[in-house]
């Protein structure tokens, strides 16, 4: 099963201990409101995207990250690590077109991510992205990095990236990549690919994977947390967003 090869991310200590830190005075923070309550007023952008968060990309691609129209944007669809793009095969480019859509749809408007009315935005750009300077980057490869169907990797934003945007160093990610392996796709239905992506577009936002009982998309696949039969994002992956990135 594809399933037992779940894909995991590499998580240095450094950054997990902080991302964990980060996490528990979120946990905090939501634990003081009272129930069903969530605070609407935005924090600036640092301490809205901590510690290996989306600050780089979200100011790099003119968006800083908060506010009901400025949400974070991500980009995808390029070669790289000697990979594939999507240009030349249909396939790929609706099925990132369709989940990319699925990841806007399932984080809109909901109770628990206040602040997204517009949800999580991937804009599909194809040939010609300069790895350098974009976001998210799902790349098909022959075999990826993890010799898993799907594999996640964070590209820290150097200290003169973080400068270019006005931001101490560390100051999160400058791009995150997502690779995806050519011979699981293709023998993968649509509905497959399409949770895959959203899996591991989940592990590109700094959600790990999760077996703790709830209907998740990052349920990490193996039973008895197989993936939802219906590829989206659910109320206990958009509490992870909003622990992670929320206030
Ligand atoms: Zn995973």
């Amino acid at each position: 099963m594809f399933a037992e090869r779940a894909s995991r991310m590499r998580v240095p200590m450094f950054w997990l201990g902080a991302v964990l830190a980060g996490a528990l005075v979120a946990l905090g923070a939501i634990l003081s409101l009272p129930r069903g309550a969530r605070a609407t007023s935005d924090p600036p952008v640092a301490y809205y995207y901590p510690y290996n968060g989306w600050a780089a990309q979200s100011h790099a691609e003119g968006h800083d990250g908060y506010g009901a129209s400025n949400f974070p944007t991500w980009y995808g669809g390029s070669a790289k690590d000697g990979g594939e793009d999507a240009c030349s095969y249909s396939n790929r480019y609706s099925n990132i077109q369709s989940a990319g859509s699925i990841s806007t749809s399932s984080t809109s408007s909901t109770a628990e991510l206040p602040d997204w009315s517009s949800g999580l935005v991937l804009s599909y750009v194809g040939c010609g992205v300069s790895s350098s300077s974009r976001t998210l980057i799902t790349t098909f490869m022959s075999s990826t990095w993890g010799g898993t169907p799907g594999y996640t990797y964070h590209n820290a934003a150097t200290g003169s990236q973080c400068s270019s945007q006005g931001l101490s160093s560390p100051c999160g990610d400058w791009a995150t990549t997502s690779q995806v392996e050519i011979s699981w796709w293709n023998s993968a239905s649509d509905s497959s690919r399409q949770k895959l992506l959203l899996h591991e577009w989940g592990h590109a936002w700094n959600l790990d994977d999760y077996c703790n009982g709830a209907t998740a998309m990052m349920n990490n696949g193996i039973s008895p947390c197989n993936w939802p039969s219906s590829g989206q994002y659910y109320a206990k992956d958009r509490d992870a967003f909003y622990i992670t990135y929320g206030y």
